[in-house]
C-alpha cells in the first residue's frame, strides 16, 4: 500500500510525487502513455518563470529524472477504476490493482476531434493532432491549423518555421490565445490567418491520403488544396474512470477548489483536468504542489 498514489504523471502528477516523495512518503505514479503528459508536445515553453527557453520534453525529462531520483515509482498503467477500500482507495488498472492511503488526480486532458467525416482514417494520412511530432513530415508542403488557442498559435509558429505555407482557421473573429504569441504569427511571411472559418469536409486522394478541405467562410463553401491538417481545437478530460469516486462537471472536469480537495476526504486533484479557469504549465505545477502538500496534511 502507497501513502499516495499519483494518477498520470504530465506536470501536475509528477510535481505532487516529487513533493510527497520529499515529504517521505511512499509514492506511485501511474502513467498510461510517456511521461510529461500535453507539454512533450511543446516545441518550445518561453512562459515558465525562470526557463526563458525550454522544450517540452526537456522540460518532461528533467522533472521525471527528478522524481525518480527522490524514489517515486513509474507504474506505466491505465487507470480505469478508483474507488475507496477500507481506510483507503483502491486503483484498478489494465496491469493489476494499486493501493494507497491518499490519492491524487493528475489524468490531464486529450485532444478534441472536429467531427467530421474521414477524421479517423485520415489521422496519421494528413491529419494530426501534434505538430511537434508530424510537423517534420510536412516540411516544404502546404498545411493548415484549425484552431485559436494557444495550442493552435504554438503549432502554427512551429509549422510556419517548416512549411511553405501555413493557414491558421479561426472559427471566431479572434484568438483565444496570448495576443504576443498572435502577433508573432501574424508576422509571419508564409501563415495566413482566415477569421470566420470553419472545415465542412476532408477530401481525399486516390490513395487515402489528405489532399484539401472543403472551407465555410462568409456563408459560402470553398475548397482549400493542403497535405496537412493540424488539429488544435481544444481538450476534453481524461476523468471518466473517477467519476464513480469524484464529482465531475458537466464537461468532466474534477470539481475542486485552489486548494486541489475534492469532496472525497483524501482524494486530491490536480492540473488540467481539474476545473479551473488557468490552464498552463505553471499552474500545473503549481497545482501538483498543493495536492501533495494538501495529501501529506490529510495523512498526518
Ligand atoms: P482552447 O484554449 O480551448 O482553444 C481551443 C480553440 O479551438 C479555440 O480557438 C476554439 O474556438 C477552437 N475550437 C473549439 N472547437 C472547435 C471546432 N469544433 N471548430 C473550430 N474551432 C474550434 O484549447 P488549447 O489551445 O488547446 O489550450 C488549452 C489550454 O492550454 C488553455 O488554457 C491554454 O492557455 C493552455 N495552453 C497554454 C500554452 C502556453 O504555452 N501558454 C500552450 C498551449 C496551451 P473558440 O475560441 O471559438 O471557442
Amino acid at each position: 500500500m502507497y501513502d499516495i498514489l499519483v494518477v498520470g504523471g504530465g506536470p501536475a502528477g509528477l510535481t505532487a510525487a516529487l513533493y510527497a516523495a520529499r515529504a517521505g512518503k511512499s509514492v506511485a505514479v501511474l502513467e498510461q502513455a510517456a511521461p510529461g503528459g500535453q507539454i512533450i508536445n511543446a516545441p518550445l515553453v518561453e512562459n515558465y518563470p525562470a526557463l526563458p527557453h525550454v522544450s517540452g520534453a526537456d522540460f518532461a525529462e528533467a522533472l521525471q529524472n527528478q522524481a525518480e531520483a527522490l524514489g517515486v515509482e513509474l507504474l506505466y498503467e491505465e487507470a480505469v477504476r478508483a474507488e475507496k477500500i477500507g481506510p483507503g482507495f483502491r486503483v484498478t488498472t489494465d496491469g493489476g490493482a494499486h493501493d494507497c492511503r491518499a490519492l491524487v488526480l493528475a489524468p490531464g486532458v486529450r485532444h478534441r476531434c472536429l467531427g467530421l467525416e474521414g477524421e479517423e482514417e485520415l489521422t496519421g494520412n494528413g491529419l494530426s493532432y501534434c505538430a511537434v511530432c508530424d510537423g517534420a513530415f510536412y516540411a516544404g508542403k502546404d498545411v493548415a491549423v484549425v484552431g485559436g488557442g494557444d495550442t493552435a498559435l504554438q503549432d502554427a509558429l512551429f509549422l510556419a518555421g517548416l512549411c511553405r505555407s501555413v493557414r491558421v482557421l479561426v472559427r471566431r473573429d479572434r484568438f483565444r490565445g496570448e495576443a504576443l504569441r498572435a502577433r508573432q504569427l501574424m508576422a509571419r511571411e508564409n501563415v495566413t490567418v482566415l477569421f470566420q472559418t470553419t472545415v465542412e469536409g476532408l477530401e481525399r486522394d486516390g490513395a487515402g491520403n489528405l489532399r484539401g478541405l472543403v472551407l465555410r467562410r462568409e456563408g459560402r463553401e470553398t475548397a482549400l488544396p493542403v497535405e496537412g491538417l493540424f488539429l488544435a481545437v481544444g481538450q476534453e478530460p481524461n476523468t471518466a474512470a473517477f467519476a464513480p469516486l469524484v464529482e465531475l462537471d458537466g464537461d468532466g472536469y474534477i470539481l475542486a477548489g485552489e486548494d486541489t480537495a475534492t469532496g472525497v476526504p483524501g482524494v486530491f486533484a490536480a492540473g488540467d483536468a481539474r476545473q479551473k479557469a488557468v490552464r498552463q504549465l505553471a499552474t500545473a505545477v503549481g497545482d501538483g504542489a498543493a495536492a501533495a502538500l494538501a495529501a501529506c496534511r490529510w495523512l498526518d
